[in-house]
């Protein structure tokens, strides 16, 4: 199985060959933690687990595969693979990083790496000119997500490239809301992808997992030596999990996003909805680059309403196939409200500079019933009205 292969092809059968010392078909949970040696130093290329497991092996294999890079690493948490690709940088290294940022990957940047040394300074990557105005020559990373959490955003893949080689940094993308499926950061010249695998690459909101993906020997093994010197690996049963969640991301991702289009269809004009942020739009300020760097706008959008703080709440809690809660990327759908919920640490004026009011709601677009999904916004939207 190599990369010539179609992505749905390579996402069942790479890493993935019948097991070597049984013929299991699909790979193993090889729960253990050590591996027995003929004689010492003597073994099959796996001697402890943290260091290297054959079911995260599959898993990483396959990653990197759809990824289209030729090493990935997969970690215990999306945040623990962020906190393993900034092992990249060391003391008095700068980091320049888009602010439209994962709240858990501004805490970590703002609270916990300044205490080791490493300077950030955060812009608006939508601007390139900002992110070039912003580097200086202690910069060695640039660190971006597109499209952006919950509005949207999108940041140019290529301009970004060009300006972290220019200057001697390497180009980080967490891929998480794109996914491989849609977009392939490596492909327009970023350095290094990341991933919380608990969204769409699992796809089922029931294990929690992240991942690194590079092409760069180099980087690919200051990743090895760093995460096992460092331990944040998942273990065998997440992996396989997380691995089976990845066989049907293209089939989940084509209903994902043919679902959020009938959501837009439905919501853009109706009178409760003052705007619909979705980049299939094609006034969605970031429709065109999404067309030049993505293949689909896949299945996250947010809407504003009308009747701001009171109607978000009411519809938040009117909604009934859309569960209230944090997370996206799951079969399921999933309604939040960003102002308290994923975007809550932020201050209100940060908030309102960034684009997101007391009206917004996001939603995560399951793969149910497309008539069913809009039958429950039709009754949050009446609610939302009433209260509003
Ligand atoms: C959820 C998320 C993370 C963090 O991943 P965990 O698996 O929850 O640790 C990082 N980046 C983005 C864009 C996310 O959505």
């Amino acid at each position: 199985m190599d990369n010539r292969h179609r992505f749905e092809t390579r996402a069942i059968h790479v890493g993935q060959a019948p097991d070597p010392a049984t013929g299991a078909t699909i790979v193993p949970v090889y729960q253990t933690v050590t591996f027995t040696q003929d004689e010492v130093g003597h073994h099959k290329g796996y001697e402890y687990s943290r260091t290297g497991n054959p079911t995260r092996a599959a898993l990483e294999e396959c990653l990197a595969s759809l990824e289209g890079g030729r090493f990935g690493f997969a970690y215990g948490s999306g945040m623990a693979a962020i906190h393993g690709a900034m092992q990249l940088v060391s003391a008095g290294d700068h980091v320049v990083v888009a602010d439209d940022l994962y709240g858990g990957t501004f805490r970590l940047f703002s609270e916990v790496l300044p205490r080791f040394g490493v300077h950030f300074d955060y812009v608006d990557a939508t601007q390139p000119e900002a992110i070039d105005a912003a580097v200086t020559p202690e910069t060695r990373m640039l660190w971006i997500e597109t499209p952006t959490n919950p509005l949207l955003r999108l940041v140019d893949l290529s301009a970004c490239a060009e300006i972290a080689n220019r200057n001697g940094a390497k180009l980080v993308v967490d891929n998480t809301f794109a996914t491989p499926y849609l977009q392939n950061p490596l492909e327009f010249g970023a350095h290094v992808v990341v991933h919380s695998t608990t969204k769409y690459l699992g796809g089922h909101s029931d294990v929690i997992g992240g991942a690194v993906i590079v092409d760069d020997e180099e980087l690919a093994q200051t990743l090895q030596f760093t995460r096992n010197a460092t331990g944040g690996i998942p273990g065998p049963w997440d992996a396989w999990l997380t691995l089976r969640g990845t066989k049907t991301l293209a089939l989940r991702m084509r209903e994902h996003e043919a679902n959020a289009r009938r959501v837009v269809e439905f919501l853009v004009g109706r009178p409760e909805v003052a705007r619909v942020h979705y980049p299939g739009i094609p006034n969605h300020p970031g429709h065109e680059l999404a067309q030049r760097q993505m293949r689909g706008f896949g299945g996250m959008l947010a809407l504003d309403l009308e009747g701001g703080e009171p109607a978000a709440r009411a519809f938040c809690a009117a909604t009934q196939l859309f569960s209230l809660g944090e997370s996206l990327g799951g079969v399921e759908s999933l309604v939040g409200y960003p102002w308290s919920m994923s975007h809550g640490a932020f201050p209100a004026e940060e908030k309102r500079r960034k684009g997101i009011t007391e009206g917004t709601v996001r939603l995560s677009v399951g793969i149910e019933h497309p008539d069913d999904l809009c039958t429950d916004l039709e009754r949050a939207l009446e609610a939302a009205v009433v209260t509003g």
